[in-house]
């Protein structure tokens, strides 16, 4: 078959590899849809230590079981299927707690097994028989349900903000985890949505979405002026960082209200993690901050619920399928803001 396969920092190569071979207890899908993440942009332009090229990338996926060696899995050859792409050990202290994210020994597909730039991916029975595997049960396109995994991310985050009527919401970073964290804060009754970027393109995109409003922010600082004329000069009651970025960081803390919550939203480059934050922000108005890495199986399954109900714009997101051999391409677009979320269809040529 034919792959998107990582080889190192600005190197994946769509070429021709064996099928997947299974062993008793895994599962064979043939991938209706993969979209395209920031992490593997990121990957492509930074490389990444975790993952031992050579390597199918491809994490954010629907397929059709089409090979089942696992006579116990909950699910059978014709289903159409997402899963939940942590594989964990099921003993250490998180796992027994419910957090499968911190598992002391994770593994993840599309850094430690295949992922799915294929026309085929194998699930391990380890995963079959955890029950990582969701049977789609609506008529959702497999594109819509690709978006399970990005939004099960962000639904862990939400966790931490319980988000009602009575919150102003801000989000720096109009990309498509930026969108999802607006359109949950909505889901949830915000009072208002705000989102924040450097880039005027991307907020136009943002359009598309029920939010109240966008805000430019510049290096002079204006949109910390402007979010505090939004909000009564009070500030927000929740700030979520969706943008890897130390500035946007300590921006959160001076848009924050006293007593809001503010989520970092992902890491910053390995290269440089530390961000300069003015602390007594935290000190004098007791916010509450949080991070969130990665999620649950409890997020994954929120997050495929709330796909399959219909409430959740899933098409609004995804505004370009590619075949496997412009993977490149959608990088571009992805880093330009022409696209929002690109979704590779691998049965395409
Ligand atoms: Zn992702
Ligand atoms: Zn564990």
């Amino acid at each position: 078959m034919k792959a998107a396969v990582y080889h190192g920092k600005e190197d994946i190569r769509v070429e021709q590899v064996a099928d997947p071979s299974l062993d008793a207890g895994d599962v064979l899908l043939k991938i209706d849809a993969c979209s395209v993440c920031g992490t593997d942009l990121r990957t492509f332009r930074n490389g990444d230590k975790k993952i031992a090229p050579p390597r199918v990338l491809g994490h954010e996926f629907c397929g059709t079981v089409v090979e089942s060696k696992n006579p116990n899995a909950n699910v059978k050859v014709g289903d159409r299927v997402v899963m939940y792409i942590v594989l964990s050990c099921g003993e250490c202290k998180y796992c027994r707690a419910g957090r499968e994210n911190l598992c002391v020994s994770r593994t993840t597909m599309s850094y430690h097994y295949d992922g799915a730039f294929a026309p085929l991916v194998k699930v391990p029975a380890k995963a079959v028989n955890r029950g990582s595997l969701f049977k789609v049960t609506t008529e959702q396109s497999s594109q819509q349900m690709s978006l399970a995994e990005p939004l099960g991310c962000v639904a862990n985050a939400h966790t931490h903000l319980g988000i009602g009527l009575r919150d102003k919401v801000a989000v720096i970073g109009a990309g498509p985890i930026g969108a999802m964290h607006a359109v949950l804060a909505r889901l949830q009754g915000a009072q208002s949505v705000h989102l924040i970027d450097i880039n005027p393109k991307r907020l136009d995109m943002m359009q598309r979405f029920d939010i109240d409003g966008t805000i430019v922010s510049d290096k002079e600082g204006s949109h910390i002026a402007e979010s505090l004329e939004l909000t009564d000069g009070d500030g927000f009651d929740v700030v979520i960082v969706a943008v890897s970025n130390a500035f946007a960081q300590a921006d959160a803390l001076e848009i924050a209200g006293k007593g809001a919550r503010v989520e970092f939203f992902g890491g910053l480059p390995k290269s440089n993690p530390t961000a300069v934050l003015n602390t007594n922000h935290l000190h004098y108005k007791e916010l509450v901050l949080s991070g969130s890495y990665s999620e649950r199986i409890s997020d994954f399954r929120t997050a495929y619920q709330l796909i399959q109900s219909g409430r959740f714009p899933a098409d609004k997101f995804i505004t370009h399928e590619l075949p496997l051999d412009r993977i490149t391409d959608s990088f571009l677009m992805m880093e330009s803001g022409e696209a929002l979320k690109v979704c590779i269809n691998p049965q395409l040529s």
